[in-house]
Parts: structure tokens; sequence; C-alpha cells
């Protein structure tokens, strides 16, 4: 399987959720936090030229002379998205397009947007390669790694699924 955003997020964020999701064990539709995503990417396109670009197998959500931009609805895991787009990046290079990272975290009840730039380097490239491996061996494993309680847990989609 080919590695998209929604995968290395999930590596970054918590295992266990990775290789469900990897193995196709999609339980995103039951998730309250996921339709909201959604529906506020909806209604951010509605009226405006829809500026979502998809590039082989992932969706970037904005890109502009100088940047590729990331929207994000929540800072809750900033490591995880600021992979994704290191990834993004890389696929746009290998195509030819060169550009810097731009995560804008769009919080409700907050006045300013928090911005995160990321410029993709040679030492990201190579940890970049690692990670790629490191995630398609971990999907080869017949069972997804254990799961720990914690506090994201509450608000996963994947909750019932780990914990009921
Ligand atoms: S409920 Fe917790 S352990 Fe299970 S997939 Fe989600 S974050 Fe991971």
């Amino acid at each position: 399987m080919k590695i998209n955003g929604t995968l290395i997020n999930y590596y970054f964020h918590c295992k266990r959720q990775f290789w469900l999701h990897g193995n196709r064990i999609n339980l995103e539709a039951n998730s309250e936090d996921v339709r909201i995503g959604k529906i506020l990417h909806e209604l951010k396109s509605e009226g405006k030229n829809n500026t979502e670009i998809s590039i082989d197998n992932v969706k970037i959500d904005k890109l502009t002379d100088e940047y590729l931009v990331e929207i994000k609805k929540s800072d809750a895991d900033v490591e995880a998205v600021k992979w994704q787009v290191i990834l993004y990046l890389k696929i746009l290079k290998d195509k030819g397009i060169e550009r810097k990272g731009k995560i804008e975290f769009d919080e409700k009840n907050k006045q300013k947007k928090k911005i995160i730039y990321v410029e993709l380097t040679e030492a990201l490239e190579k940890e970049l390669e690692k990670l790629e491996l490191e995630m398609k061996e971990l999907l080869e494993k017949d069972m997804p790694p254990k799961n720990y309680e914690v506090k994201k847990c509450k608000r996963c989609a994947y909750y019932e699924y780990c914990y009921v």
C-alpha cells in the first residue's frame, strides 16, 4: 500500500490507529470529530473556487506560488501534521514542483490563526524514506499494536473498537 497523508498522520498519532486504517478497518464515518472536520472543509470551499488539489494518492488543501498549504482545525498533534506536509512536499518535489510547507491551524474560538512553516531538507527526505519503510513493515504485521488508554483515545474514531 502507498503511504498517503492520512496514514502518515495516524502513524504519529497512534501506531494502532495507523495499522487499523492501513488494513482497511475504517471507522471514521462514526466519528463526530471527523464529521465536523469534513463539514468545515466543505463550508470553506463553498462560494470559492475549490482550491483542493489531488496528486497521486494525496489531497493538498492549497498550492500557492510559494507554499503548499495544509489547513487543520486543531493543533492537538503538530508532529503528525508536520510529517503529513513533509510527505506532500516530497511528492510534489518528485514531480518537479518545489514549495515550502505552511500549516494553518484554524481553531474555532481563537482570533489569531497559528501558523507553522516546514521546509523539506535533505535530512528530512532521508528520515521520510526510513519512516516509509518502517510504516510498510508495520502494515504487513498480522495484528495491530496493542491499544493503550491515553487521553487522545477518547476522541478517536476507533475508541469503541479498542475499548468496548
Ligand atoms: S482508541 Fe486509542 S489506541 Fe485505539 S486507535 Fe484510537 S488512539 Fe489508538
